[in-house]
């Protein structure tokens, strides 16, 4: 797998930007909700699996997750992440969960040199964590798939995401599966603990911004996601904090012109957040 890694980025090195006869990965956001979903069968795991056996084998994924904020932007470089259980209050066999997904040190070189307007460190400390192992897993349960995280810097404003997003755009063509993970609308201040378990419901400010923002990501009208904050009070209570947010962002900046985007697990749960789920490509 390491080998085949490695050639595929070297042959993605020397492709001409543009050339349209090497094979191109989609792009997924994620919304990935409770780490529950990631031994729970339900709707969602479904649809992540689903996902998963639509797409082309992938020679690596880079996944861009709501639970890495750091200051400036890295990348994991480790041969063997581990999986970090960032969690608390769940029950005993989600912590005894594993994800023995391999690293790619070649993988996190290659997207620290396709960025060139910031510098991007290489990281040796984090893993794997919840927003990233907990859907991956049920794409690839062979965990035979090298795993890279890039982190959220948190300095960094959303306009400035999204550029560094488009920087990325080479690595489609290396083979690469970018995953943004995350939740469009994340308001867990505001759960409906008594609707946990109710499929579908939602608080009306949480129904108006999904929709709103689904118009804009179907019609690839991306300014008014990058600029959320000017949205109006749904917006702002749908997007308390950036972190979930984000991931979005870094998902549609990849889109290129005539590429087909398409949903999928689109429900909201609890009240305050939903699972809608992006495919482009
Ligand atoms: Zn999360």
């Amino acid at each position: 797998m390491a080998a085949k890694l490695t050639n595929l980025l070297k042959e993605g090195m020397s492709t001409r930007d543009g050339d349209q006869s090497s094979p191109k990965m989609p792009v997924l956001f994620i919304g990935h909700g409770s780490p529950m979903n990631a031994i729970e069968e339900n709707e969602f795991a479904a649809g992540w699996r689903e996902a998963g056996s639509r797409l082309p084998q992938p020679a690596a994924i880079l996944c861009i997750s709501a639970h890495w904020q750091t200051k400036g932007t890295k990348v994991t470089a480790m041969e063997k992440p581990e999986t970090i259980h960032d969690f608390g209050g769940f029950p005993r066999p989600l912590y005894e969960v594993q994800y023995p997904a391999p690293g790619s040190p070649d993988l996190a070189r290659a997207t620290r040199d396709t960025i060139r307007e910031r510098i991007v460190e290489l990281d040796r400390a984090w893993g794997l964590d919840h927003g990233a192992w907990t859907v991956i897993r049920r794409m690839y349960p062979e965990a035979n798939v090298p795993v890279v995280e890039l982190s959220l810097d948190w300095q960094m404003t959303p306009q400035q995401h999204y550029d560094l997003a488009r920087e990325l755009a080479p690595l489609r063509r290396k083979g690469v599966l970018i995953i943004g993970s995350g939740n469009m609308v994340h308001n867990l201040g505001m759960v409906s603990w008594e609707h946990i378990n109710t499929p579908g419901f939602a608080f009306d400010w949480a129904t108006e911004a999904g929709e709103a923002m689904k118009r804009y990501i179907l019609s690839s009208d991306h300014a008014p996601l990058i600029n959320y904050t000017a949205q109006g009070r749904a917006f702002s209570l749908a997007i308390p904090t950036p972190e979930h947010f984000l991931p979005l962002l870094y998902s549609l900046a990849l889109r290129e012109p005539g590429e087909p985007v398409e949903l999928f697990n689109d429900q909201p749960i609890a009240g305050s957040l939903t699972m809608t789920s992006v495919k482009i490509g």
